[in-house]
């Protein structure tokens, strides 16, 4: 069984600022692809957009409407590698594995740039994202940080020490910071619009309200929808957080996490400035991390907070305003005026999860909470396995992913725990 799938985007910023974008048919009868992608975000475009450039015949699945899912709605920061560091890569699979890894960990993000600038996509690109310290420990692991993402080649990295972190975030918050000048920030929704255009162009179809409801292993594979059903030579599974249960082997080794954004009104451009004067995008060092950035209309755009299992809290809004107001005191009166929730998908080891599925249904999910960048790496290896070279995909495929301790329904509640010893370590500095 997968989930039930809403006719319209979630109520964001995003969606109100979404360039204009047709509304795409639901599936209705049978049809005939090469490849059938399911789910039509990042991953799922991406891919399309890759297999579509070499000229193969794709079919989108998307249950709601392009970027329902997390990558219509996250913070938009273009944040480089995985969310697991190729040091603990390196001791727990190998040299090569990290290698290998290492090799891809900053390609996500050229992708992206590729995309917006090949096919013209108008999506608030800015340049620049920094890591920030709340405590001299965190500071001391982005040195190290620092070093080992230079130790695989990346050389656009600056530490702030100090008073120095003033120069990028208004906050007292920071005792350091890590800047990326070569990471980022987008408006994610109008990203993946701007690539299903693209797949478009190509002569390739999209179809939304059109959920699978069942998938039939076999030669071909069958898709089924409400009113409709494909057969396709080979599968993308791209349904990440919200394919639920459909697939169970993917299910069980994955949990899906909420996590909260609130956008503000529009703030004077020169108060915006004060709080992000270059207008990078910020993440901070806890586990459980804070996340901001501004929009292009001077909005204030802050997420955080993560609950594992998925559900939507009550009242997003008292559950970030704490934050936004811990980091910038004097807009803790601020009007806010858009809150919303997203499911990512974490893997336990926080590495995210490629395969295949028989020999015919390639899947890429679990990218653990930073998922822009390898989403878009995930689109272009599936689209070099399904054309014979599988080596880079296969260095992901490799890696092992055990399920979660006590299966679906003890996730919950020993994620909750876990939630708990997080934020106590975070509040100790520890
Ligand atoms: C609130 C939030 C903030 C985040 N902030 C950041 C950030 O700032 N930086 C960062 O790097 N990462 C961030 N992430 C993570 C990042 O957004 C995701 O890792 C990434 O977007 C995943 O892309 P995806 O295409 O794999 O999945 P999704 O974007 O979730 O897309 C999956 C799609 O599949 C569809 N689908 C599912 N099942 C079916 C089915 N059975 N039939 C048809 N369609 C189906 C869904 O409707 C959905 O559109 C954030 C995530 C959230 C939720």
């Amino acid at each position: 069984m997968g989930m039930t799938f809403p006719a319209e985007h979630v109520a964001s910023y995003y969606a109100a600022t979404a360039n204009p974008s047709p509304e795409r048919p639901a599936l209705e009868g049978t049809v005939d692809c090469d490849v059938c992608v399911v789910g039509a975000g990042f991953t799922g475009i991406s891919a399309a957009l890759h297999l579509a450039e070499q000229g193969i015949k794709v079919v989108v699945l998307e249950g709601a409407r392009v970027g329902f899912g997390a990558s219509g709605r996250n913070g938009g920061q273009i944040v480089n590698s995985y969310s697991r560091d190729m040091d603990v890569i390196e001791a727990n699979h190998g040299v090569d594995t990290a290698r290998a890894l290492g090799d891809m960990a900053f390609e996500g993000n050229r992708i992206i740039r590729e995309r917006v600038a090949h096919y013209g996509i108008d999506c608030d690109l800015k340049d620049g994202n920094l890591f920030a310290a709340c405590n001299a420990k965190q500071l001391k692991g982005l040195r190290e940080h620092k070093a080992l993402w230079e130790r695989f080649g990346h050389r656009e990295l600056e530490l702030l020490e100090d008073a120095a972190v003033k120069r990028e975030v208004g906050s007292e918050r920071y005792v350091g910071a890590l800047v990326d000048h070569s990471g980022g920030h987008l408006h994610p929704l109008n990203l993946v619009l701007g690539q299903a255009a693209a797949v478009e162009s190509l002569g390739e179809v999209i179809y939304e309200r059109s959920p699978v409801t069942e998938l039939v292993q076999g030669a071909p594979v069958e898709l089924v929808t409400p009113r409709g059903r494909v057969r396709a030579t080979r599968v993308v599974m791209a349904g990440n957080a919200y394919l639920d249960r459909l697939i169970p082997e993917l299910a069980g080794k994955s949990m899906p996490c909420g996590t909260q954004i609130v956008t503000t009104a529009p703030l004077e451009a020169s108060r915006a400035r004060q709080l992000l004067p270059n207008d990078m995008a910020v993440e901070d060092c806890n586990y459980l991390l804070d996340y901001f950035r501004l929009t292009s209309d001077n909005r204030l755009l802050y997420g955080g907070g993560v609950n594992y299992g998925g559900q939507d809290p009550a009242n997003i809004e008292a559950v970030i305003r704490p934050k936004l107001a811990k980091t910038f005191p004097d807009l803790s009166d601020v009007k806010i005026d858009y809150a919303w929730s997203g499911n990512f998908l974490m893997t336990l080891n926080r590495l995210p999860q490629f395969g295949v599925l028989g020999d015919n249904v390639y899947y890429a999910q679990g990218y653990s909470g930073h998922g822009v960048t390898c989403s878009h790496l995930a689109g272009r290896l599936i689209a070099e396995v399904m054309s014979g070279r599988d080596e880079r995909f296969d260095a992901f495929a490799g890696l092992p992913h055990l399920p979660f301790p006590g299966g679906r329904m003890l996730r919950v509640p020993l994620s909750a725990l876990g939630a708990w010893y997080y934020r106590t370590r975070d509040a100790l500095g520890v």
